[in-house]
C-alpha cells in the first residue's frame, strides 16, 4: 500500500503519505499548509486511534508560510495530541553553513543569530535528537555531483534528496531573517498578506488574457523564466520509493536543480526516469515546471496542491507543458476545483490532447492517489 493524499492546504502543501503491508501502516507528513489549514490536519490526526498517532517522518520543506505555518501549530500541540515523529527533517539556520549540525541540548547557544526562531525551538523542545537524524543532525542537501544516496525509513520506504544543494542554502543565508519574518515565524512581524505582497514582488505577474480555451501548444512553447525566490530554492525535494513505486515530491524547488539530480539517478530509460506521480513544484507555477523537467520523467499522474489564492496557481503554461510533453495517459490531479484550473476539464481539450483530470469529490475534501 502506497497512498498520497493532498489535503486541502489553501495555497500551500499538506501531503499525507501512508505506506506499508496491511495491517502495518507507516505515515509521512510533508508540510502542513498555512496556519489556517492546521485544524483540518489536526482533525485528521485525531481521527486516528491514539496508538497510531505516529509518523515515521515530518518534513518541513522550507520556510515559506504556506508550508511551515501549520507545522508550527502541530509541533506546539504535539504532546496534547499524542503525536510522535520518528524524525523531523528541516534545514534550520544552523544548517545553512557547511558542516553545521543540530546542537546538543547543552550547547543550545550555538544556534546562531536566530536562536529565538520558533520552528527551531519547537523542534528542539520536541526532541533535538530526531532532527535531521538520518544525516547525523547535519543539513539535508543533495550533493552537487556524483551518486545520490537513498535514505531508508522504517518499513521499506526510501527517500532520495534531490534539492536543495549547498548553493541554494548559501543563497538563503543572507535573507533568512527576512524570509522568517515573511513566514510569520517572528511573532507579530508579518502576516500572510504581507508574505503575499513580498512573493508577488519576486514573481512578477504577467498580464494575460485567461479567458477562453487554452492553446496548449502556444502556452507550452512560452519561454521558461525560472523561479529565483531563495526560500523556494532551499526546498527539500524528495524522490519517495516504496514497493516498486516512485513519487517525486518537488516542494517549491527549482527546476534545474531537480533535473540535474534526476539525471544522476539509475533506472532511466530514454533519458526519462519512470515515476508514478509528480507533486508539481510551487503549486504549478510557470517558473518551476519547464519542458525539460517534464521530459526528465516518464510520469502519468501530475498532482497540484493549491486553491489558487494569492498567486492564481497553477499557471496555464506549466499544465500545458505537462499535457504536451509528458507522453500518453496523462492525468492531472487538483486538490481544489477553482477558476484557475477548471478550464482543463473541458471535454474538447481532453479529447484533443488525450489527458484526464481529477478534482475533489466535494468541497474541502482534497484528493488521494493510491499507487
Ligand atoms: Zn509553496
Amino acid at each position: 500500500m502506497f497512498r498520497i493524499d493532498l489535503l486541502p492546504a489553501e495555497f500551500g502543501d499538506a501531503i499525507w503519505i501512508e505506506y506499508g503491508t496491511p495491517p502495518a501502516r507507516q505515515r509521512i507528513l510533508v508540510d502542513c499548509g498555512t496556519s489556517a489549514v492546521y485544524p483540518a490536519v489536526r482533525q485528521r490526526i485525531l481521527d486516528l486511534p491514539a496508538r497510531e498517532r505516529h509518523f515515521e517522518l515530518l518534513v518541513v520543506t522550507h520556510i515559506d508560510v504556506d508550508h511551515i505555518g501549520g507545522a508550527l501549530d502541530l509541533l506546539r500541540e504535539r504532546a496534547q495530541l499524542g503525536v510522535t515523529f520518528g524524525e523531523i527533517w528541516f534545514n534550520g539556520f544552523v544548517h545553512l553553513t557547511p558542516g553545521g549540525v543540530v546542537p546538543r541540548p547543552d550547547d543550545a547557544d550555538v544556534l546562531g543569530p536566530l536562536q529565538g526562531e520558533e520552528l527551531t525551538e519547537l523542534i528542539v523542545a520536541n526532541g533535538a535528537m530526531r532532527w535531521n537524524a538520518a544525516v547525523g543532525g547535519g543539513a539535508l542537501v543533495a550533493p552537487d555531483s556524483g551518486t545520490l544516496q537513498a535514505l531508508p525509513l522504517p518499513g521499506g520506504m526510501r527517500l532520495t534528496l534531490l534539492s536543495p544543494t549547498q548553493r541554494e542554502l548559501d543563497r538563503l543565508k543572507p535573507v533568512w531573517d527576512a524570509a522568517c519574518r515573511k513566514a510569520g515565524i517572528v511573532p507579530g512581524a508579518a502576516t500572510v498578506a504581507d508574505a503575499a505582497r513580498l512573493d508577488e514582488a519576486e514573481e512578477a505577474e504577467e498580464e494575460e488574457d485567461i479567458l477562453g480555451e487554452p492553446d496548449v501548444d502556444q502556452l507550452a512553447a512560452k519561454p521558461f523564466k525560472p523561479d529565483r525566490a531563495r526560500p523556494n530554492g532551499s526546498s527539500i525535494a524528495l524522490l519517495a520509493e516504496y514497493d516498486g513505486h516512485r513519487v517525486l515530491l518537488a516542494a517549491d524547488a527549482f527546476a534545474p536543480v531537480v533535473i540535474d539530480a534526476l539525471g544522476r539517478l539509475p533506472g532511466r530509460a530514454g533519458g526519462r526516469l519512470p515515476v508514478d506521480a509528480v507533486k508539481m513544484s510551487h503549486h504549478g507555477s510557470r517558473g518551476n515546471t519547464s519542458v525539460d523537467l517534464v521530459k526528465a520523467v516518464k510520469c502519468a499522474n501530475w498532482l497540484v496542491s493549491t486553491n489558487g489564492k494569492q498567486f492564481k496557481h497553477p499557471d496555464r503554461e506549466s499544465i500545458a507543458r505537462v499535457i504536451r510533453e509528458a507522453g500518453s495517459g496523462v492525468k492531472l490531479h487538483f486538490n481544489y476545483r477553482t477558476e484557475f484550473n477548471e478550464m482543463w476539464a473541458a471535454a474538447g481539450l481532453r479529447r484533443k490532447h488525450g489527458y484526464a483530470v481529477q478534482y475533489p469529490a466535494g468541497d474541502g475534501m482534497g484528493i488521494e492517489l493510491q499507487l
